[in-house]
């Protein structure tokens, strides 16, 4: 059962008329020196330039790919996890790659090899990111802040570069959270899980889809998806200001009693309510991220509308 003879490559693309047909071109190579049957499935996330009409001329015929194109932008968790739900479980394993190449598709073989040592997960490791000094400095702290407070082990500079089993296909098909975190998601699964470390090379050509405020999201969803930690630290926090007042409290009350000086006044006041209005600013704050939570997941949207298809190298509809 740990042998894979099927494999559906993932790609979601969002804006990459650019790259999409040298991406094409590389993988229809890799699919030549491969000796397992491989599918291609591009997701369209809603793409505002020539990408869904490139897809669908490269596609005709092409018996071994498939298409998603999505109603409008879900975002690069969306696009996943629209290509998840239409993977079929017939397949043995997902490859998940990036559509401006820089996950190297030919990757794919080391993977396999990892995956035949019997490992149900492999993912890449960026070993050197080729972003700026501030970005990279950013990424670092974040994966080692997370691996430390949340609840589950995270792999440090995993991104959603994988292949996975379809056992664990089948369990992220179960998974409707919103806000999703795909690589926390994978790590919470389980099975055994490996990381393979690779150069990611520099985007083909465009611009990275991600704003900053997409990735600053994207942190977010890390921290507040998979750790209790910042609920907890804010109530650590409010107990050691508590203890605090209470111990200046008692000072306050020794001194009026014992040495009948009157209390220091309003400098210590003023401190007081500020700090501790902030504390409860923040813990309010630190609530509500969780609140939201629940309240975007108990609404239970659709994570993602399909607009069309095109099912092995066809047009279909719906
Ligand atoms: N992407 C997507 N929807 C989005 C943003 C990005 O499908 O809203 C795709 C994009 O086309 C690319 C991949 O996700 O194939 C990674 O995006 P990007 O290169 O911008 O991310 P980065 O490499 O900076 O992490
Ligand atoms: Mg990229």
């Amino acid at each position: 059962m740990n042998s894979v003879e099927t494999v559906t490559i993932l790609v979601p693309v969002y804006n990459e008329a650019e790259v999409l047909p040298l991406l094409i071109e590389r993988l229809d190579t890799l699919i030549t020196t491969l000796d397992i049957r491989v599918s291609v499935l591009l997701v369209d996330d809603g793409s505002d330039d020539e990408t869904p009409i490139i897809i669908e001329n490269v596609l005709a015929g092409k018996q071994n790919y498939s298409a998603l194109f999505l109603s409008r932008n879900f975002g690069h968790a969306g696009a996943i996890t629209a290509g998840i739900a239409e993977i079929a479980e017939s397949v043995d394993a997902v490859f998940i790659i990036d559509g401006d190449l820089q996950d190297p598709p030919e990757l794919l073989k080391s993977f396999l090899r990892k995956m035949a040592e019997g490992y149900d997960v492999v993912y890449g490791i960026r070993k050197n990111r080729k972003e700026g000094f501030v970005k990279r400095a950013c990424y670092k702290l974040y994966y080692r802040l997370l691996k430390r407070f949340s609840n589950i082990t995270m792999p440090l500079d995993a991104g959603d570069f994988c292949l996975i089993r379809k056992r664990v296909l089948v369990q992220l098909k179960r998974m409707p959270e919103e806000s999703r975190y795909l690589r926390g998601m994978r790590s919470w699964v389980g099975f055994k899980q490996v990381g393979v470390a690779y150069e990611r090379s520099e985007r083909h050509s465009g611009k990275p889809k991600y704003s900053f405020r997409s990735l600053f999201k994207l942190a977010f969803n890390g921290v507040f998806n998979f750790s209790e930690f910042p609920i907890r630290f804010i109530g650590y926090i409010g107990l050691f200001s508590v203890l605090l007042s209470m111990l200046y409290l008692a000072i306050t009350l020794y001194k009026k009693f014992v040495h009948g000086t009157v209390p220091e006044g309003f400098t210590a006041l003023i401190f007081a309510i500020v700090l501790f209005s902030g504390v409860q600013l923040l813990s309010i704050a630190v609530i509500g991220e969780y609140v939201l939570r629940i309240f975007f997941q108990v609404k239970q949207r659709p994570l993602f509308i399909v607009k069309s298809r095109i099912l092995n190298g066809q047009p279909s509809d719906g």
